[in-house]
């Protein structure tokens, strides 16, 4: 406050007091000057752009229809009921606040590059100089009839809680129950790791996996197929792999080649597909196909877009993975900056980050490319990188919100004992 009584703006007040360690902050720009950036989904890739876009510089508006940030890479430790649907979310108002900007909880229906405009799902109308696309994908059910209807997705919290309760309910009765899982990939796998850590001496409950390529994961070595049946053997477990699904009912899941399974329960890990907002705004060629983005994550079509995360068709197609999604909003973010700048944009270069596929608490494989190794103790590696990005997305700066980094730190330890 000066001697007038008025409160100073607190960068008025860096710049009269500088620091030799830190450079003075400059005055920002007024509102009109600042470019008009909209971020359109705000979970891993969408966040992290909005996270590094300086409020300063740019007038940010960031839309996502849910409230909540979801760390997708834990969800399947939901199932067990090893991780609370509380530890994998973050209020997105409260961390796009944090970096000065604005967040408007609704879903975008229609975004005209060419207009510089958006619309949202309630009609309103949103002007934009650059917008990043990060709307991720979309539960692909292939076309299976019955599948949208009779299968649960595993794609977020809400989904996997919903399949907890279900497989909990399941496992009270005690006539023979049988659940079904479709899709063998790291999803897959995951759900079956969950059901089994918890369950598998439930002998009432028998598991099916069901997978239409030749084996489990099949785009990394053939250990893990061998591992995954290795620890299933002597449990009420059967692998059908090379068998794509015909068809889902309410009872039971069709196989093409005539066997069917009796399923009280049917989780779906299909893998994932573009949503229809790309097409509809002409990122995408047609239904269904990721928005065709330049090295640069601009889009092909539309030079004042960026598209990042699992919605980004890139020249050399990569792996759908978290840590690329994170990686593609810092370059976006810094592509912007460029591009507003009249500076030609870089660039991304993703990192060789391994996976890390849980197995429940029988095993846990580290995947890089075609290499693989398996060792229950990586699950402390997956659980570090867990609680090391949350940390990094909301970094505590109070004593009461260091309260639930701890309670995670808590969570680790005991597991790890
Ligand atoms: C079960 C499971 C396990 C996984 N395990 C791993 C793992 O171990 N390691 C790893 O690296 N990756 C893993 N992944 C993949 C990883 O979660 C994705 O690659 C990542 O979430 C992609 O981030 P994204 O920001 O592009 O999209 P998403 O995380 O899907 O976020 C998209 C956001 O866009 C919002 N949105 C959608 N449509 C609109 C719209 N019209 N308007 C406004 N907002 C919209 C959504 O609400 C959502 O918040 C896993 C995924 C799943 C489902």
């Amino acid at each position: 406050m000066n001697s007038s009584g008025v409160v100073l703006p607190v960068y008025t007040a860096v710049r009269s007091c500088p620091d030799d360690d830190m450079p003075a902050r400059p005055t920002p720009a007024p509102p009109a000057a600042r470019p008009r950036v909209v971020i359109v989904g705000a979970n891993f890739a969408g966040l992290r752009a909005a996270q590094r876009l300086a409020a300063a510089a740019f007038d940010v508006t960031v839309f996502d229809p849910s409230a909540n940030f979801e760390w997708l890479p834990n969800i399947h430790e939901l199932v067990s009921g090893a991780k609370r649907p509380a530890d994998l979310r973050l209020p997105r108002r409260r961390l796009v606040a944090r970096a000065g900007h604005r967040f408007v909880r609704e879903a975008v229906a229609s975004i005209e590059a060419r207009r510089g405009r958006l619309t949202t799902a309630r009609g309103r109308v949103h002007a934009f100089d650059f917008c990043i696309v990060a709307v991720g994908g979309c539960n692909e059910t292939h076309g299976v009839p019955g599948a949208d209807r009779y299968a649960l997705p595993f794609k977020s919290v809400d989904q996997c809680e919903a399949i907890r309760r279900r497989l909990a309910a399941l496992a009270r009765s005690r006539d023979p129950r049988s659940v079904v899982i479709v899709g063998g990939g790291f999803e897959g796998v995951e759900a079956l790791g969950e059901v089994l850590r918890r369950y598998r001496s439930r002998r009432h409950l028998s598991v099916h996996l069901v997978e239409a390529g030749p084996r489990l994961m099949a785009n990394a070595a053939a250990k893990i197929d061998a591992a995954v049946r290795r620890h299933c053997a002597g449990l009420s477990v059967s692998i059908h792999t090379g068998v794509p699904v015909a068809r889902v009912t309410a009872a039971a899941v069709q196989l093409r080649d005539g066997l069917r399974l009796r399923s009280d329960l049917t989780i779906w890990t299909g893998g994932v597909v573009a949503p229809p907002l790309l097409a509809a705004s002409r990122l995408a060629p047609r239904a269904r196909q990721w928005a065709p983005v330049e090295p640069t994550l601009r889009s092909q079509r539309h030079p004042n877009v960026f598209v990042i995360g699992d919605a980004a068709g890139l020249p050399r197609p990569l792996a759908k993975q978290a840590f690329h999604a994170l990686e593609m909003g810092e370059c976006a973010a810094r592509n912007v900056a460029r591009a507003a700048a009249g500076r030609a944009p870089l660039a991304y270069r993703p990192s060789r980050t391994p996976l890390l596929v849980a197995f429940g608490d029988l095993d846990t494989f580290l995947v890089a490319g075609r290499a693989v190794v398996a060792n229950p103790a990586f699950a402390a590696g997956k659980e570090a990188v867990y609680q090391l990005t949350m940390a990094q997305i909301d970094p505590p700066t109070t004593a009461q919100a260091l309260r639930p980094l701890a309670a995670r730190a808590a969570g680790l330890a005991r597991r790890l004992r």
